[in-house]
């Protein structure tokens, strides 16, 4: 095997084309090195040579850089423009509320119309189960945080104050904030951040391919994970764990769908012992796995739902909780003894961004984008999967318009290939050059086009994902 160096941006012919000529320096990101931005899940831009790729329109699925370069958006931003990058409706929509009233907000019995006419719609969206309350915020990260104070909320008015822990599973994403870094399964969001909190555990990574015994059938992986899920609950004390959390199908992590019945099982578990289960649907809801919601995907009966990305396809902030009729009552009881319900933000239930989610599930219920997901979806799975004999892919994995490639030498999970080739990263460069944005993370690259994503544009992301598979095998000799 050949060391695969990794492809940098500042070495290619147009960046050393324009070195003497400053407007350009601008134009092509060179003069962006060492920009004055912290940026957020980067290292390098601030101190080498590299500069940032520049982003500067959006149309349909395909975004544009300073250089007029088009790319096909295959992750849809960060899992998050499912309505592609230039829907009209929802600048529209943005521009409407923003005219008549850019911003008021929530607080002390205070509101605004498209705040309450995005809770109701949401409340009605969501059918796995009956839902009693949405609560509005900025982001998944602080979807997740609300999620926490709204549990301990709960246990300290039924007086329970001892149930605080919440049991999160390896390899999950739940967000970058304190608390939803600590609920993250992955070290990097804990390392040298003094994370997790120690209210957090982690339970297993429900991943098949990886983590399966030989011999052990999906179901059998199942029943073990739940088993070891009772374990750590009797070790700690049911009394102790608060609540479980997960992502339908996990995300960052690198795409993992469940296998056969796991949440079946983990939610009997949990439900034996009194433990609250919350769905993150913040990349799964509105259509992405060809339902609704993960939840109606898998039979997930959540007590607490996390929403953002595609609430609004990601043309403003703005995400969600959705809370029990029971969890609703309790909060609303103890809110009416203390005399506030003291939670939220300037900008929970900001009017332009509730706006533009309303006009999003609208477009939505129209267009039946659960459908149109199940349309393009097998072509975009099997297009895919179908390169799964590449003797440096151990694993294609997805549903509905989400997919996971994983490369490891001799198609095992347990030949890694060494992180210093910068396999994925290699792989990722040649997507770039031929045009194609995609997720890379370690050996792991991810996809999540817009639900928009037409037949023709499925087809190029087929041929693209080939080409730069073709690049990199041939690096790995
Ligand atoms: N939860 C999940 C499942 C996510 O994938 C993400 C972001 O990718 C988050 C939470 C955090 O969302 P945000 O980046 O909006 O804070």
């Amino acid at each position: 095997l050949l060391q695969a160096p990794l492809l940098s941006r500042s070495n290619s012919t147009e960046a050393s084309l324009a070195k003497d000529n400053s407007s350009n320096d601008v134009k092509n990101g060179q003069g962006y090195k060492g920009h004055s931005m912290l940026a957020p899940f980067t290292a390098g831009w601030q101190s080498s040579d590299l500069h940032p790729l520049i982003i500067e329109k959006s149309e349909g699925s395909y975004v544009y850089d300073i250089n007029g370069k088009k790319y096909l958006d295959a992750l849809a931003g960060l899992w998050a423009t499912s309505l592609g990058g230039s829907e009209p409706r929802l600048v529209d929509a943005a521009v409407a509320q923003l005219k008549k009233l850019p911003f008021y907000h929530s607080f002390w019995n205070r509101t605004t119309l498209p705040s309450l006419d995005l809770a109701k719609e949401l409340l009605e969206m969501f059918t796995a189960r009956k839902m009693g309350k949405a609560f509005f915020v900025n982001s998944g990260s602080e979807a997740n945080d609300t999620q926490v104070k709204l549990v301990w909320y709960y246990n300290n008015a039924l007086g329970r104050p001892d149930k605080k822990k919440f049991i999160a599973r390896a390899k999950s994403y739940h967000g970058s904030t304190l608390i939803a870094a600590s609920l993250s399964g992955l070290p990097a969001l804990h390392q040298k951040f003094d994370l997790p909190a120690p209210f957090v555990l982690h339970t297993d990574c429900p991943h098949y391919w990886r983590y399966h015994l030989p011999g052990e059938t999906e179901e059998e992986f199942s029943t073990r994970l739940a088993n070891n899920l009772e374990q750590l609950i009797l070790k700690e004390g049911p009394e102790t764990i608060a609540a479980f959390i997960a992502e339908p199908v996990m995300g960052a992590g690198g795409v993992i769908p469940p296998p056969s019945t796991y949440f079946e099982k983990v939610q009997a578990v949990v439900k034996k012992y009194d433990i609250l289960f919350i769905a993150d649907e913040v990349i799964c809801a509105f259509g992405r796995l060809g339902t609704m919601f993960g939840c109606d995907k898998y039979n997930i009966k959540p007590d607490l739902v996390s929403l953002a990305k595609a609430l609004s396809s990601a043309y403003l902030p703005i995400g969600a909780v959705l809370v029990s009729p029971e969890i609703s009552e309790v909060i609303h009881d103890q809110s009416n003894k203390l005399g506030s319900f003291s939670h939220g933000f300037t900008y929970s239930g900001h009017p332009a961004a509730c706006a533009v989610a309303i006009e999003a599930l609208k477009i939505y219920k129209e267009r039946n984008i659960v459908d149109q997901v199940n349309k393009i979806a097998p072509r975009f799975q099997d297009g895919i999967k179908a390169f799964s004999d590449s003797p440096i892919i151990g694993e294609i994995r997805g549903t509905g318009l989400i997919l996971g490639t994983e490369f490891t030498d001799n198609k095992s999970p347990n030949d890694p290939f060494p992180p210093e080739w910068g396999i994925g990263a290699y792989f990722g460069a040649q997507c770039e050059k031929h045009g194609m944005l995609v997720r890379v993370a370690g050996d792991n690259i991810m996809m999540s086009p817009p639900y928009i994503i037409s037949p023709g544009e499925v087809e190029e992301l087929i041929s693209i994902y080939g080409k730069a598979l073709k690049e990199t095998e041939k690096k790995v000799q």
